[in-house]
């Protein structure tokens, strides 16, 4: 195993070795990692749900009449009612025919990708797509072809040279990127994908609960109901507890239901996970003003960076357009040392370097939420300006 040490001492070298933080108290705006109170500006807890009072309940009432676990797999015992009921939830609020959940958005993207496709077929993914539909493409055994990062003009070149070949077709995007915060062309690669007779599958791990009418995702946020074939959503983020789930027709559902491995081979969730995610649907429908939040404190957090000089995308990197918030420093071990500065100092905002990023496009990543108050986002840019000066960053 000496490879493993000698690649970790690589990554001492380079300045990118981490160690996890740990909370020690619940995921909230201000919360304590490794023992230190910081402004949170790490979290995906986009609405606050990670502890949002009737969730809790939720899960506890589950939890007292269905038990812990599930106890199978779906295709073997362990469908509860609970878990039809949460699909039926989603499907509506998406507003298609079906929805099927999976234990992850990882496993919702990996097992859908690798399992609606084979050899024979491509796959056109957008350059910058999650690392759980890359997996997912390689598992799939499809010629994957990388258009530029959003990219229109170039996906439809890449699906031009392959017009004639016999093999099925897929488009795939994120919904909204999850390093630089900005909203994938779904419009756009829908239109493509129906001129080409190609499938189109869109990932709104980042952009359930936040884009869209109530959070519906980036097919509302474009009006595009109807054209994007695959819509993969996750639980684990806005809505605040864990899975993914993949909605579309009812024969993609049932198909995924009988070839979907991670379905197939991995027992489903608690019900008290399930519980929590019903709740949290109500939530999106009946408290809208949590999303209102959300935008609002981002436009202010980012207007205040661009106004203190820090470069937040845009020119030749792409601008943010939803609450995840890059602030580029470029260098890989810079960037990590502010990232330490700025924990040391009270602000907790991940460092994000090579591989993550390409080389020379490290960043901090700032994620906003509805939670963070206004004298928190003041105290957190006051941080980050005066730690900026500090280290020579500004
Ligand atoms: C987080 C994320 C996922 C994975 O979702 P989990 O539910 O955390 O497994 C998939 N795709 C994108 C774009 C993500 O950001």
């Amino acid at each position: 195993m000496a490879h493993l040490t000698a690649a970790l001492n690589d990554l001492r070298e380079r300045g990118t070795y981490f160690r996890l933080r740990v909370l020690d108290d619940e995921q909230g705006p201000v919360c304590t990692y490794d023992g230190r109170q910081v402004i949170n500006l790490a979290s995906n807890n986009y609405l606050g749900l990670c502890n949002h009072p009737k969730l809790r309940e939720a899960a506890i009432a589950a939890t007292r009449q269905y038990g812990v676990g599930s106890g199978a797999v779906r295709t073997i015992a362990g469908t509860m009612r609970i878990h039809m009921e949460l699909e039926e939830k989603i499907a509506a609020f998406k507003n298609v025919e079906a929805c099927v959940v999976f234990q992850s958005g990882f496993t919702a993207n990996a097992g859908t990708v690798s399992s609606i496709l084979g050899k024979g077929d491509f796959i056109l993914s957008d350059e910058l797509n999650h690392a759980s539909i890359i997996d997912g493409a390689r598992l799939s055994g499809a010629k994957i072809k990388v258009f530029r990062h959003k990219d229109v003009a170039h996906a439809e070149e890449l699906l031009r040279e392959i017009e004639n070949e016999p093999g099925r077709k897929l488009i795939i995007t994120d919904g909204v990127f999850s390093m630089d915060g900005d909203i994938g062309p779904v419009d756009k690669l829908a239109e493509l994908a129906e001129r080409y007779g190609a499938i189109m599958m869109v990932d709104d791990a980042h952009a359930s609960g936040v884009l869209g009418r109530n959070g519906r995702g980036s097919v509302d946020h474009f009006d595009v109901h109807g054209k994007v074939d695959v819509q993969v959503g996750t639980l684990s983020k806005a809505i605040g507890a864990l899975g993914g789930y993949v909605c579309g027709s009812r024969d993609l559902i049932d198909y995924l239901y009988h070839r979907a491995r991670p379905f197939l081979f991995s027992t489903s969730h608690p019900p008290s996970v399930a519980a929590t995610c019903i709740a949290a649907f109500d939530i999106l429908e009946s408290e809208p003003e949590r999303i209102e939040r959300l935008w609002s404190n981002t436009r202010y957090f980012q207007e205040q960076l661009k106004q203190a000089g820090f470069d937040v995308g845009g020119v030749s990197t792409p601008a943010s357009e939803t609450p995840i918030t890059p602030i580029i420093l470029g260098d890989g071990r810079q960037t990590m040392a502010f990232s330490r500065a700025l924990f040391e100092a009270g602000v907790m905002a991940t460092g994000i370097a090579f591989p993550t990023v390409p080389e020379g496009k490290a960043r901090i990543r700032c994620i906003l939420t509805s939670e963070h108050t206004l004298p928190q986002l003041d105290q957190a840019l006051e941080t980050i300006h005066s730690v900026a000066k500090q280290t020579g960053v500004l």
